[in-house]
């Protein structure tokens, strides 16, 4: 080759290697990372780490009409559910959804107040939980349609509750277990396919069997929601079949009554019973879609003391271990806990 030549082939050479780092550098700036909005702010998904997606601190089963702040002392849910977030911080923990709805027990400043004194990320949520006959819904949403529901909740993740300016990080609603949903439970998941377009908040309703689950996926659909921008939430009430089908959608399966109870492991809602439906899903593929909690905690205002308070340990003592000797590996179990949250819960519109 002429010397000439080579010194055009060397040129070629650095135009390329010039270009391909333009191209590397343009594509970083457009793309911006994925975030998740804890009580304290907005965080990058990538740091939302080892997390439980459904665990509560308190709960007031009281009622819309009659519950409000003035029926707890902060300092008092603070001082007794402490100890359990600093146990399960112990095996890791860095995020802790706390899945408690307004009108049933939400309180932002005191998630808030329990995140800086631990050192754990809380998220809190917007949304009306329909289940259980609507006890927990407001009057005013029977005089409000859809539109004007997603309306109250997308201003709580633009504006903050309240005046607390905490911004909720996902949506959470529930209905009722029967076959086919109430025309108020139907307003209900409406208003979050509508208020899910607006924020990008991810959408967990408090769900049960198989029936209105795949209603709701059918109704998202209908407002042009994907059906990764829903949680089916208690799916281990559901079938197999229909965690399947579900997930084949996109949707995500969240099992998340994770208890150790009773002597009989392998009984419905026990360790091996949940060990035997993640590998149901995990042989269908579906282990990228699969969601893991307790649904444990939680100081309840009713009980003198608030009653007992279950911890969040069951997974780590005995889920995981029981899950290994399943074949299950390091990979897969940092998937259920670590990757599988971070893709549910990062804001982000999903339109069919
Ligand atoms: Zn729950």
């Amino acid at each position: 080759m002429e010397k000439e030549d080579i010194k055009i082939l060397k040129i070629i050479i650095y135009i390329i290697i010039f270009l391909l780092f333009g191209i590397i550098i343009i594509t970083c700036k457009q793309a911006p990372e994925d975030y998740i909005m804890t009580v304290t702010g907005k965080i990058p998904a990538s740091q939302m780490g080892l997390t439980l997606e459904h665990e509560h601190i308190l709960v007031d089963f009281i009622g819309a009409d009659s519950t409000g702040y003035f029926r707890w002392n902060k300092d008092e849910v603070i001082r007794k559910a402490l100890p359990f977030v600093m146990a399960v911080k112990e095996k890791g923990l860095e995020t802790f959804v706390e899945c408690t709805p307004a009108y049933l027990g939400r309180d932002p400043a005191l998630l808030k107040e329990l995140s800086e004194k631990s050192g754990v990320k809380f998220i809190t949520n917007t949304g009306y939980y329909g289940a259980r006959n609507n006890l927990f819904v407001p009057k005013s949403f029977y005089t409000s349609d859809a539109r004007q529901v997603a309306e109250l909740w997308a201003q709580e993740f633009e504006n903050g509750i309240e005046d607390t300016e905490i911004k909720p990080g996902f949506i959470k609603i529930g209905v009722n277990p029967d076959d086919s949903l109430s025309p108020e439970h139907i307003k209900i998941i409406t208003a979050a396919a509508l208020a899910h377009l607006k924020t990008g908040l991810v959408i967990a309703s408090h769900t049960g069997p198989d029936g209105p689950a795949l209603e709701q996926i059918d109704i998202l659909k209908g407002n042009g929601v994907d059906p990764s921008a829903f949680i089916w939430v208690h799916a281990q009430s559901g079938t197999l079949e229909g965690n399947i089908r579900a997930a084949k959608e996109g949707a995500w399966i969240s099992l998340d009554n994770v208890r150790m109870r009773g002597s009989d492991p392998s009984a419905r809602g026990n360790i091996d019973w949940y060990c035997n439906r993640m590998n149901g899903l995990k042989q269908e593929g579906l282990l990228k879609n699969v969601l893991i909690s307790h649904d444990s905690g939680w100081y309840d205002p009713a009980k003198p003391d608030g009653g007992t308070f279950n911890g969040f340990l069951d997974i780590f003592d005995t889920l995981i271990p029981a899950l290994k000797s399943k074949g299950f590996s390091d990979a897969e179990i940092d998937q259920l806990l670590i990757k599988n949250p971070a893709d549910a819960f990062k804001i982000q519109v999903r339109k069919l």
